[in-house]
């Protein structure tokens, strides 16, 4: 007989201490899903540890029990990463918040990962340093998450992703053994099994701590917000960027949708007749960076830019930043629901995607509005639209499946860096062979064999998410 959500919670309570514990139907609701809010499933119960020992005697007690377990940051993730397909236990990160070590010689860091990202850059602001990864959600979004989906941001361009800062972490596995994989230095002998874990969802275990690297804050930035009368010449402008070899540490573009409602949300004014508009930051060596802005500008100007604003100060830079950091955010007054979809494709098929976008957002009947790492081909389209009518669900769904498989088959892919979750499973298959898929749950399978560490993500058919799918398909139409 399965124990009943509240006996379940009473039994974690001699596992963890009451206050550690949260449980009702308060906790099942905030804790159902994440910023894919389109599917939900209900925790048993959720779990605040504050260690790493905490992490293992709650996992070992999942797999005593046979209950599911899912490891949750912020739950800013896009995919459903976070939803606990099958029940069971929410094993939350929100106390383990301390930064552990900082190696200012060696320029690293050892964090736990419940930490907001942005929180580790301005601990080691003082000695010139930052954590490069710098997802949009950064001042909340945690590290472990970031390991979790492998997260990019607007200086990716540049600065690569996570994976490329993460030199070893401690993880809870799903048996509740403590593993530490990598170390303070880079490049360990061996098979790379931090790299399988950075990108894994949440699917190879719980990481709880985290060695990252640390880079210099560049001595000179410059930023520029450039208005356009067509989305065309600002995806041109990307293209031919990137083909003259500058390479801007950001380069993001915003269509009209976006600054209707930044506009709308926090007074952004923008130039009469303006369609889109790109941010461009380049960093570096002070002549280098003056060099690069000047070729940056006269591609600009060659497109057609109806206006270049150069930030002159740390304060204007913010305010032309705000475009960009507050565009999905603002976003929230234009509906009660928000999907952004995440898709690459080869960066000179910018301006037929966007079309193709705007296409099917115009025969879906769903309003739409273009964010994104240009430089990068990172696509993200927000569907805005009323999650109470199952049939604006259903089309805002289908209307990213066919915006996907239109990135797959332009050379794309199926995700930059939002993740599967539940929301891309059954796009895998479009990108992958079945050899391929086969060599991924095998990969998988080195640590994770069973079906209780966060079940239903990442890859197509294990057997029960078959029904969690068909539940969810079948009332959210
Ligand atoms: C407004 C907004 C802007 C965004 N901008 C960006 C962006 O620029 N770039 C970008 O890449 N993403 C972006 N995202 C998506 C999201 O913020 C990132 O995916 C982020 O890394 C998720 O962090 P989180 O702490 O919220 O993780 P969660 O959503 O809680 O979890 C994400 C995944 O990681 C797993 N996980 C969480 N913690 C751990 C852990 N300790 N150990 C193992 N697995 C774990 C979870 O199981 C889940 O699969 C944005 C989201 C929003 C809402």
């Amino acid at each position: 007989m399965p124990l009943s959500h509240a006996e379940l919670a009473k039994k974690l309570e001699q596992v963890l201490k009451p206050s550690s514990v949260l449980s009702g139907a308060a906790a099942e609701r905030a804790y159902d899903c994440d910023a894919y809010t389109v599917d939900r499933s209900n925790p048993t119960a959720v779990v605040l540890p504050e260690t790493t020992e905490e992490v293992a005697k709650v996992v070992k007690w999942c797999c005593e029990n046979n209950v599911p377990f899912t490891a949750r940051g912020a739950g800013t993730g896009l995919s459903g990463g976070v939803l606990p397909a099958l029940g069971g236990v929410v094993i939350s990160t929100k106390k383990m918040v301390q930064i552990l070590e900082i190696d200012v010689k060696n320029r690293c860091l050892l964090t736990q990962t419940g930490i907001a990202n942005k929180r580790l850059s301005d601990a080691v602001k003082q000695y010139g340093l930052h954590f490069a990864p710098d997802p949009s959600s950064q001042t909340v979004s945690t590290i472990g998450g970031n390991i979790g989906e492998n997260s990019g941001g607007p200086h990716t361009l540049k600065y690569g992703v996570t994976a490329q800062h993460v030199l070893g972490v401690t993880m809870v596995d799903p048996k509740g053994e403590i593993l530490h994989l990598g170390g303070k230095v880079e490049g360990a002998p061996g098979y790379d099994f931090v790299g399988l874990i950075v990108g894994g969802e949440g699917t190879l275990g719980v990481v709880t701590e985290a060695w990252v690297k640390l880079v210099p804050i560049p001595k000179e930035v410059s930023t520029a917000l450039i208005a356009y009368s067509s989305v065309n010449q600002a995806t041109q402008t990307v293209a031919d960027i990137i083909a003259a070899g500058a390479i801007p540490a950001a380069l993001e573009m915003m269509d009209q949708g976006i600054l209707r409602a930044v506009k709308l949300g926090f007074g952004f004014d923008y130039p009469e007749g303006t369609d889109s508009m790109l941010l461009i930051e380049c960093d570096g060596e002070p002549d280098a960076v003056r060099r690069d802005m000047e070729i940056v500008q006269e591609i600009c100007r060659k497109n057609g830019a109806i206006d270049i604003r150069v930030a002159q100060d740390e304060a204007e830079r913010a305010r032309l930043w705000l475009v960009r950091k507050k565009g999905i955010g603002a976003m929230g007054r234009m509906a009660p629901s928000i999907v952004t979809h995440d898709g690459v494709i080869p960066r000179s098929k910018l301006p037929e995607m966007l079309e193709f976008v705007y296409e099917v957002a115009r025969r879906k009947e769903i309003g739409v509005a273009n964010i994104f790492h240009a430089g990068d081909g990172n696509l993200h389209p927000c569907f805005y639209f009323d999650d109470r009518d199952q049939d604006q669900v259903k089309r805002v769904v289908e209307a990213g499946e066919e915006i996907i498989s239109r990135c797959i088959a332009l050379g794309g892919s199926v995700t930059g860096e939002h993740g599967i979750g539940v929301e891309k499973i059954d796009l895998m298959s479009l990108m992958f062979s079945e050899a391929d898929l086969e060599l991924q749950a095998k990969s998988k399978r080195i640590f994770n064999d069973g079906m209780l560490c966060n079940p239903c993500k990442v890859l197509p058919n294990q057997k029960s998410c078959v029904e969690h799918r068909a539940r969810w398909r079948g009332t959210a139409w």
